[in-house]
C-alpha cells in the first residue's frame, strides 16, 4: 500500500479527535505545549505581563484540542499598548544604530538558541510539521540578524546644492509607533521581519498576533525581553476573533500611531487601509497572493517537478507565495504529470505536526479544508479529473490533491486557495501563458521553468508580479526584497528595502552661509 494511501487511511480516523490513531503524538504536543518554558499567555505591555478580564482558547489545528487560554486584550488593553510605544518612542528614536544593532543581535542569539522550543510552539497552534517550524524559527531569527546589521547602514544624502549660501541635507527618521498586525500562518516569522525592521530604524510597535496562533508572539516578547529590548518598545495585545474588530480599531485609528505593517488577506488590508485613510497614516500591505507556475516546453522537467512540489505543499499550502495556478506546455504536459504523481505520492506525509514522519499537517482550521474541497467539487463539476487525493478527512485535514485538464473558469484558477490542491492547465503558446498569468488582481509572487534565455528575460519581465522564481520554487529569504504588486500589496520587507518602510524622508536646508 502507498504511503500516502496508508497516511490516509490514519488520517480518516481524525474525524473524531479524542480516540484518534494520532493521540499520542497530539497530546505530547499539547502537553509539551503547556509546559514549555517560553510558554506566555499574557500580553506584554511597556515590559510588564498583562491580564485581560477574560481568556479565549488556542487550539491544536490537527485535534482541536486547547492547547492554552490567552488574556483577550480589549481596546483598552490595546490602547495602553500604544501609549506605552509612545513614550518609549521618545528614547528609544535617541539610541544609537549601534546600541540597537546589539540588542537586536542578542535577540536573534536567543531566538536561536530556544529554536526548539519555539518550534514546538509553532507546532502546537499552527500544525505545521516540527521540520518545517524549524525552519520558520531560524528563517524569522534571519531578519533579526539581517535588521542588526542594516541598522548601521541607514544613510542620509548630501544634494549638490544649486546655491552657493545653502547646503542640502537629507535625513532618515524613524516613523515613530507601528501596529504589526500579523496572520497565523507563520506565527514567528511575519512577526520577526517587520519588528526586525521597525526596531533597527528607531520604531517602536504594538503586535497584534494572530487569533489562532498567540503564543509565538508572547514567546518572542520572553525572549525580547531576556534580550534588554526597553519597555514600551515591544509591546503584544493578543485578543479572540471577536475583540480582535475593536483592538483593530485602536491599533489603525489612534492618531499616536504613525504607520501599520500587515500581512493577511487582501480583504481585512483594505479595511486597514481605509481605517488608517482618516489619520494618514504609512502603511504596508503583504496581502493574498495567487502565484502562478508555468513550465515551458524547454524546462528541466524533473527540476520543474521539484520546484512544484516544494512551492506547492510548504506549509500544507497555506503561503501566500504558494504557487496556486499550474500551467504546462503541451509537449512535456503528461511526462509533468505523471513525474509529479510519483513525487506526490513518495514525499507527501499527512499527520499531526509533532510526528516526525508528517511532510503535511492539518490546514488552520475545518472551515479552511472545506474551502479546498469546495475548490475540488467545482473543478470536477466543470470537468478536471482528480489524479490524486480529493477528499476532504476528518477535522481539518485535506488530501494532496492533483488536478488535470484545468481550466481558466473554475474557482482554483480565480481565488487564493490556500491548500494542499495543485491544480494544472495545458497551454500551448507563450503568449497564452501570459495572459492567463497576468489575468488576475494579485501580483505577489510566481514561478517559471525554462532553459530559454530569451524567453527567461521575455517571461520575467512580463509577469505582474512582485517577485518571480525562475528555475526556483522557494524563493524568500532575508537579503531579497519580498512584497507584491497590484492588490497583493504595498511595500516590501526584508533586504535593504525593508528598513525604509520605516523611516521618513526629511529635507533640511542649512541656509545663510558664507561662501
Ligand atoms: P485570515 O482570513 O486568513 O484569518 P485575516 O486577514 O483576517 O486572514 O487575518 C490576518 C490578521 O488580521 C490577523 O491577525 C487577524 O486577527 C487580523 N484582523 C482581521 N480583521 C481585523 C480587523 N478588523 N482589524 C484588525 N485586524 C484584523
Amino acid at each position: 500500500m502507498s504511503s500516502l494511501r496508508m497516511s490516509s487511511l490514519r488520517m480518516a480516523s481524525l474525524r473524531v479527535p479524542r480516540t484518534s490513531r494520532l493521540l499520542p503524538a497530539v497530546r505530547s504536543a499539547s502537553s509539551r505545549a503547556g509546559s514549555a518554558p517560553l510558554l506566555r499567555t499574557r500580553g506584554y505591555v511597556d515590559g510588564r505581563w498583562l491580564s485581560a478580564p477574560t481568556a479565549f482558547p488556542v487550539a491544536d489545528p490537527a485535534t482541536g484540542e486547547e492547547v492554552a487560554r490567552v488574556a483577550d486584550c480589549g481596546p483598552a488593553e490595546a490602547k495602553l499598548a500604544v501609549d506605552a510605544a509612545s513614550k518609549a518612542f521618545r528614547s528609544w528614536k535617541q539610541t544609537t544604530a549601534k546600541g540597537r544593532s546589539l540588542l537586536l543581535r542578542k535577540w536573534f542569539d536567543l531566538v536561536m538558541l530556544h529554536r526548539d522550543e519555539l518550534a514546538e510552539l509553532i507546532t502546537s497552534e499552527s500544525g505545521k510539521p516540527m521540520r518545517e517550524s524549524l525552519g520558520e524559527v531560524v528563517y524569522g531569527a534571519s531578519f533579526l540578524d539581517w535588521f542588526s546589521e542594516e541598522a548601521r547602514r541607514v544613510y542620509g544624502d548630501i544634494v549638490p546644492s544649486p546655491a552657493r549660501d545653502r547646503k542640502l541635507l537629507v535625513l532618515k527618521q524613524p516613523v515613530g509607533v507601528a501596529s504589526i498586525i500579523t496572520p497565523w500562518n507563520f506565527p514567528s516569522a511575519m512577526i520577526a521581519r517587520k519588528v526586525g525592521a521597525a526596531l533597527a530604524a528607531g520604531c517602536t510597535v504594538v503586535v497584534k498576533p494572530a487569533e489562532d496562533t498567540p503564543l509565538s508572539a508572547l514567546a518572542l516578547a520572553q525572549l525580547a525581553e531576556q534580550a534588554g529590548i526597553p519597555a514600551g518598545v515591544f509591546n503584544v495585545v493578543p485578543c479572540s476573533r471577536e475583540n480582535t474588530p475593536s483592538v483593530g480599531e485602536v491599533l489603525c485609528t489612534d492618531p499616536l500611531v504613525a504607520k501599520i505593517s500587515f500581512t493577511g488577506s487582501t480583504a481585512t488590508g483594505k479595511l486597514l487601509l481605509k481605517m488608517a485613510a482618516d489619520t494618514v497614516k504609512r502603511t504596508s500591505m503583504e496581502l493574498g497572493g495567487h502565484a502562478p507556475f508555468i513550465v515551458f516546453d524547454s524546462a528541466d522537467v524533473d527540476k520543474a517537478v521539484g520546484g512544484a512540489m516544494a512551492s506547492k505543499f510548504r506549509n500544507t499550502g497555506q503561503t501566500c507565495v504558494c504557487s496556486n495556478r499550474f500551467l504546462v506546455q503541451s509537449r512535456i504536459y503528461d511526462g509533468f504529470m505523471e513525474k509529479l504523481g510519483r513525487a506526490m505520492e513518495a514525499e507527501l506525509r499527512l499527520g499531526h505536526g509533532s510526528d516526525p514522519e508528517s511532510t503535511l499537517g492539518p490546514l488552520i482550521n475545518a472551515g479552511a479544508a472545506e474551502k479546498v474541497a469546495n475548490q475540488v467539487t467545482d473543478a470536477v463539476s466543470r470537468g478536471a479529473q482528480v489524479l490524486r487525493g480529493g477528499r476532504r478527512l476528518g477535522g481539518s485535514f485535506m488530501e494532496p490533491t492533483l488536478l488535470a485538464d484545468v481550466t481558466t473558469d473554475m474557482l482554483c484558477m480565480k481565488e487564493e486557495t490556500f491548500g494542499p490542491l495543485l491544480p494544472v492547465l495545458r497551454f500551448n503558446t507563450e503568449e497564452e501563458a501570459l495572459a492567463i498569468a497576468n489575468a488576475s488582481n494579485a501580483g505577489l509572487a510566481g514561478y517559471f521553468y525554462s532553459q530559454d534565455m530569451s524567453q527567461i528575460w521575455r517571461v520575467a519581465e512580463a509577469l505582474e508580479l512582485g517577485i518571480v522564481g525562475v528555475n526556483e520554487g522557494v524563493v524568500s529569504t532575508a537579503e531579497a526584497p519580498f512584497g507584491g504588486v497590484k492588490q497583493s500589496g504595498l511595500g516590501r520587507e526584508g533586504s535593504k528595502y525593508g528598513i525604509q518602510d520605516y523611516l521618513e524622508v526629511k529635507y533640511m536646508c542649512l541656509g545663510g552661509l558664507r561662501p
